[in-house]
């Protein structure tokens, strides 16, 4: 598996991740896929639903809500999660991923992130130190939904 990423689709991501330092920032990535290939081809930035606690508690309970925050969770609003699907569809395009960010923690996937996610999606996180955005990238969720795999990035212009 390979996501091919464009330059300016790797900087959507890494500006949208350094405007919302210290929250995550989270978003949908729209494309084509293609066998093992999965071509990016639209960056969409979704706000983070964390930011409203209340709804957010309701749509996806935390364990700990006290601790669990914007700052190390990320909610995608399914209502904004249909309508870019639907959008997208009516364009000839799919939802091959999503990507979120982790303020001043390695881009390696959290066991939260591991039970949240789907299968075949490509998962892009981007790590931010100190609202600088540093390293990008992909993870795919194994069969058995036990670990996820890095999936190599290609870059394209
Ligand atoms: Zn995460």
């Amino acid at each position: 598996m390979a996501l091919e990423l464009r330059n300016e689709q790797r900087e959507a991501i890494r500006q949208h991740s350094a405007r919302d330092y210290p929250s995550e920032c989270c978003g949908v990535l729209l494309g084509e896929a293609d066998g093992d290939m999965k071509q990016l081809t639209e960056v969409v930035p979704l706000p983070n639903l964390r930011h409203d606690p209340t709804r957010a508690q309701e749509l996806l309970p935390l364990d700990d809500p006290g601790r669990e925050t914007e700052k190390n969770r990320f909610l995608i609003d399914p209502l904004e999660q249909l309508r870019v699907e639907k959008d997208a569809r009516a364009r000839g395009l799919d939802v091959v991923g999503y990507y979120h960010s982790h303020p001043d923690h390695p881009a390696r996937p959290s066991n939260y992130d591991r039970e949240h996610a789907w299968l075949r999606y490509s998962y892009v996180i981007i790590s931010v130190e100190r609202g600088s955005p540093k390293d990008l990238t992909s993870w795919v969720l194994a069969e058995d939904r036990s670990a996820f795999a890095p999936e190599q990035i290609e870059r394209a212009d």
